[in-house]
């Protein structure tokens, strides 16, 4: 027997069937704490319905889709601190850094500054694009600047990666210092503020985490992240038109005899939905909620903190890294009590996001199901870190 029925299934049978798979994966309000996805707002999940057959990537047919998602672009450009910029809506972070590294690259910046806390989409961009990558250390899990001036003066002009909200961690680049550094060496930077982008500027509006700062070019900031857009929506951002045409591809078959990004087909429901979550939350609606999940962020943490824990360091955005040796084991430990985390990556520790799911009540819970996981490793409060 193969795998297709011959005759089709009908609706009721084939409904029964992904809800029962449904019911058993899991579930944002029911433990699943690890990933920077959430429940989005009802209203983008309409908005995505709508248009999820259109194809936004026919540009003449659907000029309007386009414009709708240069305006979305630029409105999250606002937010990172530019008035004029153009860009697409992709389908998630990683392919919003490749495009980027490709834009620098066809613009003859063929070398990549990162440090071990950029996120894995910059290494597979460089190994997918054949770039040289430098890999610069860090210091508190931030790049360190001494050694990105060092590096460039040995290896010369190129593209500096800056992280608003790092992965594992929640820290953000020096990016004002980072700017001192590419004026001297001749570097563009490509801010990837996937996840702190919507969060990072309010929380911190004295600094210059975006277009400010002259030598910006891109910035990689994802609707389907702390935007509350669903999955598939990240967002690429670019300065000006000229730096975008690389990324204009011809398209014979086209109406418009050309495309636009990395992609073929792409639904214009990523786009609705994206421009829906952003006007409806507005300036406010995400200040509000970058300040609240920064409040329940450190409520996390004192709560681990009574439990003889420590983050592996103080995030500025709402990623914790909690510093654990035995880390597979905690996140089995977990798992068995219904919580799902992620690892922290570079080092030992179990990652936490504070999406909006992560209410105050489930800070609680999670932090009981901490307690018992600990007990379960039989670790005494001196052995919890
Ligand atoms: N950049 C950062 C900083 C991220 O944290 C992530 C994902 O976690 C990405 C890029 C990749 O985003 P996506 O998973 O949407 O491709």
């Amino acid at each position: 027997m193969g795998k297709l029925p011959r005759k089709g299934l009908d609706w009721i049978e084939v409904l029964r069937r992904v809800r029962l798979l449904r019911s058993r994966i899991p579930d944002h309000f029911h433990g699943f704490v690890g990933s920077m996805t959430t429940v989005p707002l009802p209203i983008a999940r309409i908005a995505f319905l709508e248009m999820q057959e259109i194809n936004a990537n026919d540009i003449a047919t659907f000029s309007e889709i386009r414009e709708l998602e240069v305006e979305t672009i630029e409105a999250m450009g606002e937010i990172l601190g530019c008035s004029n910029c153009t860009g697409m809506i992709t389908s998630g972070g990683t392919e919003a850094n490749i495009a980027a590294l490709y834009l620098a690259r066809e613009h003859g910046y063929e070398t990549v500054y990162y440090s071990p806390v950029t996120h894995d989409s910059i290494p597979k961009a460089i190994h997918l694009l054949r770039m040289k990558g430098i890999e610069v250390p860090h210091r508190g899990f931030r790049i360190d600047v001494d050694e990105l001036r060092r590096a460039c003066k040995v290896h010369g002009e190129g593209v500096v990666v800056a992280t608003v909200g790092t992965t594992g961690f929640g820290t953000i680049d020096p990016i004002e210092e980072i700017e001192e550094v590419a004026e001297e060496c001749g570097l563009v930077i490509h801010i990837d503020a996937a996840f702190g982008g919507f969060v990072a500027p309010y929380l911190y509006p004295n600094r210059r985490l975006g277009f400010e700062n002259a030598h910006v070019v891109s910035a990689t900031m994802d609707p389907h992240k702390l935007g509350l857009a669903p999955i598939p929506a990240g967002g690429l951002i670019v300065r000006s038109e000229e730096w975008f045409e690389p990324l204009v591809f011809e398209a014979r078959y086209m109406p418009a005899g050309k495309q636009i990004g990395l992609l073929g087909t792409r639904s214009a429901g990523s786009i609705v939905a994206s421009w829906a979550s952003i006007m409806s939350m507005g300036l406010e609606g995400y200040r509000e909620l970058a300040h609240e999940l920064m409040k329940r962020t450190r409520i996390l943490i004192d709560s681990v903190r009574r439990l003889g824990l420590e983050p592996a360091i103080e995030p500025e955005v709402p990623v914790v890294c909690i510093a654990f040796d035995r880390d597979a084991e905690l996140l089995e430990a977990l798992r068995r009590r219904g919580y799902h985390l992620y690892l922290c990556g570079l080092v030992r520790g179990v990652r936490i996001v504070v999406m909006p799911h992560l209410t105050l009540d489930s800070i609680k819970d999670l932090t009981r199901a901490f307690d018992e996981a600990l007990t379960d490793l039989r670790c005494a409060p001196h052995q919890r870190s």
